[in-house]
């Protein structure tokens, strides 16, 4: 009996998961990305239960740019 099975070849990974294409059904290539078809499914998932209106950030506490005398957030902790 023939070996049937398709090998396929390492060309390219998912630019969102990692997987090389031999890892997963379908890659599709983009302009410089790769997605798998987990991640599209992902996405549609994702794109499917968000809110209906885009939730708008708070503006950062203008104290900040008084107390540290920068126009960003304070510098995070070294401590762990
Ligand atoms: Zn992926």
């Amino acid at each position: 009996m023939a070996d049937t099975a398709v090998r396929k070849t390492l060309i390219a990974s998912c630019s969102f998961c990692g997987k090389p294409n031999t890892d997963v059904a379908t890659l599709v290539a983009g302009p410089g990305v790769y997605i798998c078809d987990e991640c599209v499914t992902l996405c549609q998932l994702i794109m499917e239960s968000k809110p209906a209106s885009v939730p708008q950030l708070r503006a950062w506490p203008p104290s900040w740019r008084a107390c540290r005398g920068s126009d960003g957030p304070p510098a995070r902790s070294r401590r762990t």
